[in-house]
């Protein structure tokens, strides 16, 4: 129903063309700017202080990655600290 509206809109009826609608169709799903998926709903997050709009998966790919840089900068420095000390 919507890509009959679509196509009379367009003043493509008679000669529907199937690219335009196929190209219309696909510029209104969101796609993940790391991966380049097609996906439900894009998740921004915080990269490099910039903010990104990524899948699912890339964002939680990311938020690890973040997370074992945290955890091995506090583990550099407690190791740093605990040298620094004796
Ligand atoms: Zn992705």
């Amino acid at each position: 129903m919507r890509s009959q509206r679509l196509i009379q809109t367009l003043g493509l009826a008679g000669k529907p063309d199937l690219t335009i609608l196929s190209k219309l169709e696909v510029s209104r799903v969101p796609v993940c700017k790391a991966c380049g998926e097609e996906v439900d709903e894009l998740v921004s997050v915080k990269v490099d202080g910039k903010r990104k709009k990524l899948c699912e998966d890339c964002a939680e790919e990311i938020r690890a990655g973040q997370a074992v840089a945290e955890e091995s900068e506090a583990v550099i420095q407690n190791m740093m600290g605990f040298r620094g000390r004796r």
